[in-house]
């Protein structure tokens, strides 16, 4: 990677800003190195994928330095949520764009001017004004941090004349530090950020393309809203999502349909008028489970952190296309998934669309690889996490556990003989005609068709006919995926034998295909991991629900989204912590002092409620004992100190002091708890008891990676548990 070896760590008093405004207790990745960069007075450039983590790298620092930080974002629909954000953790901001009245903007500049502001977002061409260009000159500024920076770049998809005018910057202020940060990481884009943004010598950090918390799935489509909607009722019931469709009918039906069976769904397309559009992304922003179908019109400026999942019911265009529509899922870093179905037609569709692109060679043969990419990372047996990475040019080692092809691997199988009959069932019938003919002639079906063409005379008439009709469309489907077969610019789906089919053919080489083509198989309910549920215990979910259901209220109070006042992955360690006092509840991650001001008292109550009402697994001693003291620590050290009936430890008290154990690791190492160790294992963990490392060997979920992180403290929760 592309990380420079800076041995820069950030000073005492980042961390400290870090924990009492953010809530945070460590850096993640190369936010540390970015953020001394910048204390430094340098310049920096930073790639990171979406939900990494990128604008703490410019905050924190703007807190921290003389003046205000300006921060230029084409994305005016969502400054004010960045800064409702901002001032709920007590920090100073305001924006510059085309919203606000003439005198709110004379408000903002007069206190960017007495130094009141702490950071300024504004919209590019606001900026280039000359009067706000000279209204900057006159004021104390911190450091210029240049978002979604790959507008710039006229290769990209999202380019934006202003942006290339930004080079002002750099010419009228060359001493303040500036930061160009994107999501987008090609050569071309980013040697084009570095040129206009005079980031020359700059130092690039460039974090992990890797979003490990979002599971990837792709399955065959079969009947795809029935399947679409077991998917959200067995995984996602009561979540937000998207649900992506290509065209502005299958928008309107499926969220029609969805609408129909119970499910709080809207449509979201170009073809609507703008103020239904926008209504559709206020909900979605304000509410918590509602789901948008949507085509790609949606999506570029949602910001929405706690968009549980992202369903494509037909293929994106590209893998590039794939990575940001299904990275809009899990921006909060909890377990979210990418699920796609695609079927044969789709297949067939994409190929025909571009044999029938009018652009110039060059660009249809990128166009036609990149679509080849795609097409293959559906087929595929192996790791998807590791596919996909590797298209970024980014190697990951091991499979990753957490995709569909992971999870339950789908065996191959030699399928030459198939798909040579296939292959001449298409020649022999001249290259002419669609999948759903050639399954008939393969079938030895007597239609018409067959009949009137004499097809029923060709030595292929028949020869498929032990398999079923489902096996030859997932056949016919993968050779098209994998281009053996190819279609025309006619639009009739013609399936045309490319010329890799020869060597198949001719027995030179051999093919397999993913078995479930020749045996079709779903996975079985057992097999499916809920996402919700690594998560959340069951016990913890009705403290949850509470408080989601006590956070709304608040946002709807002050006219903000709910993840403004707490992220969904602050309220579900609240939840698996359940604390007691103000102290504990200030060590949860994402709890900084203003939010401990202003709504510590009020998560109490609701615990406190919750507790009333649920059986505890500690005795009502215990509990006693637990409401009065005030730290995390204080609570083990109590259930430590209570009498335990059975020796080795009773498993729910260890369970407890277990979860308690990875809430610290998960501050202290800034992963989601459920990466740190998932809850089956952790019920694993209690059930087995572990005294030693050796012990963890074996024990669900415990690879060497985590023994060798976590092992120790592990060991030592368990025998402090059985009273060493
Ligand atoms: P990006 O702008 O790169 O998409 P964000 O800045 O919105 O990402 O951050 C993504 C998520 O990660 C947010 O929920 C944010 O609160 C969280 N986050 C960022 N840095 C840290 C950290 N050091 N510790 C814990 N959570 C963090
Ligand atoms: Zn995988």
């Amino acid at each position: 990677m592309l990380v420079p070896m800076i041995a820069a760590s950030a000073p005492a008093n980042a961390l400290k800003v870090l924990k009492s405004v953010w809530g945070y207790d460590a850096f993640r990745g190369v936010q540390e190195g970015i953020v001394q960069t910048v204390l430094d007075g340098g310049n920096a450039l930073v790639l990171m994928p979406t939900g990494g983590g990128k604008s703490l790298c410019y905050q924190l620092p703007a807190l921290l330095r003389p003046g205000v930080g300006i921060i230029v974002s084409p994305l005016i629909a969502l400054m004010k949520d960045q800064v409702d954000t901002l001032r709920q953790l007590g920090v100073r901001a305001a924006f510059l764009n085309s919203t606000l009245s003439a005198g709110e903007v004379r408000d903002v500049e007069a206190a960017l001017l007495a130094g009141e502001l702490d950071l300024l977002y504004a919209a590019p061409e606001r900026l280039l004004l000359p009067r706000t260009l000279e209204l900057l000159s006159r004021a104390q500024i911190a450091l210029f941090a240049i978002d979604e920076a790959h507008c710039v770049s006229q290769w990209g998809h999202d380019f934006r004349p202003e942006y290339q005018q930004l080079s002002v910057l750099p010419q009228r202020f060359p001493t303040i530090p500036r930061l160009a940060l994107t999501a987008t990481a090609d050569d071309r884009t980013r040697a084009d950020i570095v040129q206009v943004l005079g980031l020359t010598g700059a130092p690039a950090f460039v974090s992990s393309f890797d979003r490990p918390n979002i599971q990837y799935r792709v399955a065959a489509k079969e009947s795809p809203k029935s399947q679409l909607l077991d998917f959200i009722r067995t995984e996602h019931a009561g979540d937000a999502g998207i649900v992506y469709c290509m065209s502005r009918k299958s928008v309107e039906e499926t969220a029609k349909w969805l609408v129909a069976q119970g499910i709080d769904a809207v449509p979201y397309h170009a073809g609507l008028a703008p103020r239904e559009r926008e209504e559709a992304q206020n909900r979605f922003l304000n509410e918590e489970g509602l789901i948008v179908v949507a085509t790609v019109a949606f999506g570029m400026g949602i910001d929405k952190p706690n968009v549980r999942f992202v369903a494509h019911l037909d293929l994106p265009k590209s893998m590039e296309g794939y990575y940001q529509e299904t990275g809009r899922a899990g921006r909060d870093s909890l377990p979210s998934t990418a699920w796609m179905v695609y079927g044969l037609a789709d297949v067939v569709n994409v190929r025909r669309m571009l044999a029938q692109s009018a652009a110039p060679d060059e660009v249809r043969r990128v166009e036609a690889a990149k679509l080849d990419a795609l097409l293959t990372y559906c087929e595929t047996a192996s790791c998807r996490r590791q596919m996909l990475l590797e298209y970024f040019g980014e190697t990951l080692a091991e499979p990753c556990g957490n995709c569909d092809t992971c999870l339950t691997p789908p065996r191959t199988r030699d399928a030459t003989r198939e798909a040579q009959m296939a292959l001449s069932a298409a020649i022999r019938t001249g290259n002419r005609f669609g999948a759903a003919h050639l399954t008939d002639v393969l079938l030895g079906r007597d239609t018409e068709k067959v009949r009137g063409m004499g097809h029923h005379l060709l030595p292929t008439y028949g020869v498929g006919a032990a398999h079923s009709e489902k096996t030859w469309r997932n056949v016919l489907r993968q050779l098209v995926s994998l281009g053996y077969l190819t279609t025309d610019a006619n639009g009739h789906g013609s399936l045309i034998a490319t010329a890799k089919a020869r060597p198949l053919l001719k027995g030179e080489t051999t093919l397999s295909l993913r078995e479930d083509v020749l045996l079709p198989r779903t996975a079985s309910r057992a097999e499916r991991r809920p996402n919700r549920s690594a998560t959340l215990d069951a016990a913890d979910q009705p403290v949850f629900d509470a408080l989601r259901a006590w956070r709304l209220d608040k946002a709807r109070e002050q006219s903000v989204p709910p993840y403004v006042i707490f992220h969904d992955a602050t309220l579900t360690a609240i939840a698996q912590m359940r604390p007691s006092s103000l102290a504990a509840l200030g060590s949860v991650t994402g709890v900084g002092g203003r939010k401990l001001d202003a709504y510590g008292d009020d998560v109490l109550a609701v615990i406190r409620q919750q507790q009333g009402g649920a059986a505890p697994t500690l005795t009502r001693q215990q509990a006693e004992a637990v409401r009065g003291v005030s730290s995390n620590l204080a609570v083990l050290s109590v259930l430590k100190a209570a009498p335990v009936s059975t020796s080795p430890a009773s498993s729910g008290n260890l369970t407890e002091a277990l979860r308690e154990l990875r809430t610290s690791l998960s501050r202290e190492s800034g992963h989601s708890a459920f990466l740190v160790f998932p809850n089956a294992t952790l019920e694993a963990l209690a059930v087995r008891q572990p005294r030693t490392l050796a012990d963890l060997q074996g024990i669900a979920g415990m690879g060497e990676k985590r023994i060798q992180a976590y092992g120790e403290r592990i060991v030592e929760v368990v025998r402090e548990m059985q009273g060493e």
